[in-house]
């Protein structure tokens, strides 16, 4: 099926890897980024007539794409608008997640500081309830604004509806939902101990994260009560190397890509690191990061 006389411009053959921070990915068949919610609601009308299957990409630092691409269309929302009402913040969900950050330090609003370092979109963040073991976004949201995949109507959920978990949400279980903004409640503080809370922790992950090789961030989430970088690295497997992926040295729970890494390099590690962890302390290691397409894995 084609996109083909429509009212949308949507490009073709788009390489991915570049929209990743792993830098692995071949081209999606159709591209397109949607900063108003009309072009999105007509981008997935569209994509729909053509029996296309879509992805949403925020700033691509959760995910492993593979090397034949995406035979669809990859929607990428780019809304980036900003108002500060009192202590709350609505974003839109193409912002990015270090601007956000840093603009609620300056306007001398807390609760932000967890989600320092992180990359990637306001819209991602939601999605996977990003932050560090003691904070997460979801503890800020007070609503989430989207677009129904199946309805292509508008909706809004309060927090509690969006169940968020460790590393997950409503959105990242189902991906039946676009987020196009969020509502935040922050609280008023001192800037000065905002920055100094968010120097600190950007320094503790300069220190324990590998930042010289491209990766997607913790590729397993931890087990109840483990950490999945403990295990890995007692299987004896820091360093370890497939191809051009590599267990990173210094966080076992990152794979580095050493400069030209396929995907299949990377799934052969994410498969060996699974066993080799099961064998030894019998326990099921689950992805954190999106696997885009899962279905290519083995083949
Ligand atoms: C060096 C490094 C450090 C990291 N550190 C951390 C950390 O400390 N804590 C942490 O939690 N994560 C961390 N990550 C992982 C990653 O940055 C977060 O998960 C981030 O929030 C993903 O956002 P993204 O916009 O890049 O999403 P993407 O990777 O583009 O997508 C991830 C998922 O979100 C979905 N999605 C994206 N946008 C939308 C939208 N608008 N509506 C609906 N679904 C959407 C996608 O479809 C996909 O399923 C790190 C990554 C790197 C590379």
């Amino acid at each position: 099926m084609s996109l083909r006389n429509l009212k949308l411009r949507w490009l073709k053959n788009v390489p991915l890897k570049n929209l990743t921070t792993f830098r692995i990915g071949g081209p999606a068949q159709y591209f397109f980024q949607a900063e108003a919610e009309e072009d999105l609601i007509e981008a997935l009308k569209e994509a729909r007539e053509a029996d296309l299957p879509v992805f949403i990409l925020g700033g691509g630092s959760n995910l492993l794409i593979s090397d034949r691409g995406y035979p669809g269309a990859i929607i990428r929302p780019t809304n980036r608008f900003f108002r500060l009402a009192g202590q709350e913040l609505e974003v839109g969900a193409g912002i990015s997640l270090n601007w956000l950050v840093t603009e609620a330090a300056r306007l001398g609003i807390s609760g932000l500081e967890g989600e320092t370092a992180i990359p990637g979109t306001v819209g991602g963040a939601i999605c996977s309830n990003a932050g560090t073991p003691d904070q997460n976004i979801g503890q800020l949201v007070k609503e989430v604004n989207f677009i129904d995949r199946e309805t292509l109507e508008l909706g809004c959920y309060s927090a509690s509806r969006c169940h968020f978990a460790y590393r997950d949400s409503i959105f990242k279980r189902k991906a039946d939902k676009i987020i196009t903004s969020v509502v935040l409640e922050g609280r008023s503080d001192q800037q000065a101990s905002i920055w100094s809370r968010m120097v600190d922790l950007a320094q503790r992950k300069a220190s324990t994260q590998p930042r010289v090789y491209p990766s997607a961030g913790c590729v397993f989430k931890n087990p109840p009560g483990q950490s999945a970088g403990a295990l890995i690295d007692q299987a004896g497997l820091k360093g370890f190397r497939i191809g051009q992926a590599q267990v990173s040295e210094q966080h076992a729970n990152f794979i580095v890509n050493l400069g030209r890494a396929s995907s299949q390099d990377v799934l052969a590690l994410i498969d060996l690191i699974k066993d080799r962890v099961k064998r030894e302390f019998k326990i099921e290691l689950v992805e954190e990061i999106v696997i885009l397409s899962e279905e290519l894995r083995g083949s």
